[in-house]
């Protein structure tokens, strides 16, 4: 049996632990049974935001006329984009397999791993013709991420069905789509597929899109989406069935009190978007230590090592923050308590994410909800984007920022709608993590002028303590 100092389950953000481990000297070996990267390269974050992008040009040539420009859409060759995103993506995996095959220390299993004993595991190679092998660990990472949940729904065992496993590469633009799954990966391919021209019905369990979000983010996002897609918010998928012209969907209201009458669509495609689900029970963790709670999410303590010594775990297997910059993180904190017995806990308050749709949105600690539902005594102020001259300029009337902070001025959340908001929520993720923490962090530094970094900084001026104010207002202009 070979032996190593470490090793990793899954090919994913993990495997930088054994990179790590690698460039150390250590001999560390990755178990990896699908494309190298895991999904965010080939199934994920990178395809769909490729995805998106093309969506952003559609509406930018569709607006064009809004600002003095005429202009068409003509032709969109679907095959192509997702054709050439595939390549791209994949080249990307390829080449991150051949860095591997480069390290004299570091050893890629292809195939499936599972354990044998606390830090044993057998690889079932890809290779049928190949033998299983048995491996050992001093250390064992787990990062095995999760795939999607498919939710039960009467008579789905009949019908074709998509998830964004395999919606992203589809060679034919569908006609008609019907999405079931309210939260960030449908709220997106929503906005992908609806921009591009196909027919988009989007079911919600929620009363709005995005549910987790702040509400006031929700109800803009539902709104919007509104534009691309027929949105049933507050209906859950009952069942469905094999119709002429595709799929029916029957979908019955979430509120029973409601009585709201059953609804009845049909699709060309039907794309399950119901939340991912953990990977753990391909690990045979019975076979170890390792606990899981009833979602079967991994149990780790604050420095992300499970209940068995010497077996961490990180990634969307822990179930905190599932995103890959948060897999990274957790990579980060891995590598430095193993490698460096470093003993660093992890700090998720400072955590943001974001939502790819038009208008995009970012999110970096609490809600309003989640305040008020805690008690937890806050103050809040929310910008329109078109404060800021470029806001206006871009007309992203319907974007905002909102700040909540606690009364003494400590960032408690924020919440962006609008254009380049993944970008905008850097320098409050920055203050929350680095700086004091407090809304003067965020309101104090000189913003440039005309960005819409402006908007970020009005928002912030509300409640900052200067005692004079520059912050922009051009929401006057042109109501
Ligand atoms: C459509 C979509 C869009 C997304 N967009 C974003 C985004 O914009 N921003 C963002 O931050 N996050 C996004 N995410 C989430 C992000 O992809 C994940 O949070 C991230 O990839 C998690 O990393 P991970 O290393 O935990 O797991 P993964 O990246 O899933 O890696 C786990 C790896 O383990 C392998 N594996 C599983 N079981 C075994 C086994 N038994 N043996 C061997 N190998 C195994 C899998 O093949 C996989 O390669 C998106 C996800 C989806 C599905």
């Amino acid at each position: 049996m070979d032996e190593y100092d470490i090793v990793v389950v899954g090919g994913g953000s993990g495997s930088q632990v054994a990179t790590a481990a690698a460039e150390r000297g250590l001999e560390a070996a990755v178990i990896e049974r699908g494309p190298l990267g895991g999904a965010c390269i080939t199934r994920g974050c990178i395809p769909s935001k490729a995805l998106i992008h093309r969506a952003d040009v559609v509406e930018e040539v569709r607006r064009a006329p809004e600002f003095g420009i005429a202009a068409e859409l003509g032709d969109v060759d679907y095959g192509e984009i997702t054709s050439s995103i595939h390549d791209t993506v994949y080249e990307k995996a390829e080449n991150q397999e051949s860095s591997f095959e480069e390290s004299e220390s570091l050893t890629l299993y292809r195939g499936e791993g599972r354990f044998v004993d606390e830090r044993t595991l057998e690889v079932e190679p890809n290779d049928r013709d190949a033998d299983n092998v048995e491996i050992r660990g001093e250390t064992v990472v787990l990062a095995v991420g999760g795939r999607p949940m498919i939710p039960p729904i009467d008579s789905l065992e009949d019908v074709d069905f998509l998830t964004s496993d395999d919606a992203l590469f589809l060679d034919d633009q569908p006609d008609s789509l019907a999405i079931v799954g309210g939260g960030y990966i449908g709220a997106e391919l929503g906005y992908f597929f609806g921009a591009l021209g196909t027919d988009v019905t989007m079911i919600g369990r929620s009363e709005t899109l995005v549910p987790r979000e702040d509400d006031d983010v929700s109800e803009v996002v539902t709104n919007s989406l509104e534009r691309y897609c027929d949105v049933y918010a507050g209906y859950e998928a009952a069942s469905v069935e094999e119709r002429d012209t595709g799929v029916g969907v029957t979908a019955e209201s979430s509120d029973n009190e409601a009585g709201d009458d059953a609804i009845d669509l049909e699709a060309a495609a039907l794309l399950l978007a119901t939340g991912r689900r953990p990977n753990t029970d391909t690990l045979n963790l019975g076979a170890t230590g390792v606990e899981t709670d009833d979602d079967d999410y991994v149990e780790v303590d604050d420095r992300l090592e499970t209940t068995c010594d010497d077996v961490w775990a990180l990634g969307d297997i822990v179930g905190e923050q599932p995103f890959k910059h948060a897999a990274d993180y957790e990579t980060r904190i891995v590598t430095a308590n193993v490698l460096d017995d470093a003993g660093r806990e992890v700090d998720y308050h400072a955590m943001p994410h974001a939502i790819f749709t038009s208008p995009q949105v970012a999110s970096v600690g609490r809600t309003e909800e989640a305040l008020e539902e805690a008690g937890t005594e806050y103050e809040s102020a929310t910008v329109p984007f078109d404060a800021a001259p470029l806001g206006m300029i871009l007309e992203a009337d319907d974007g905002f920022v909102k700040v909540l902070a606690s009364p003494d001025g400590e960032i408690l959340g924020c919440h962006i709608v609008g254009p380049q908001a993944s970008t905008l929520i850097q320098e409050v993720v920055v203050a929350m993590d680095s700086g004091s923490g407090t809304v003067d962090d965020v309101a104090d530094p000189v913003h440039v002028h005309p960005a819409l970094s402006e908007a970020v900084y009005a928002a912030f001026d509300e409640l900052s303590s200067s005692a004079y104010s520059t912050a922009p207002n051009w929401s006057d202009v042109g109501r």
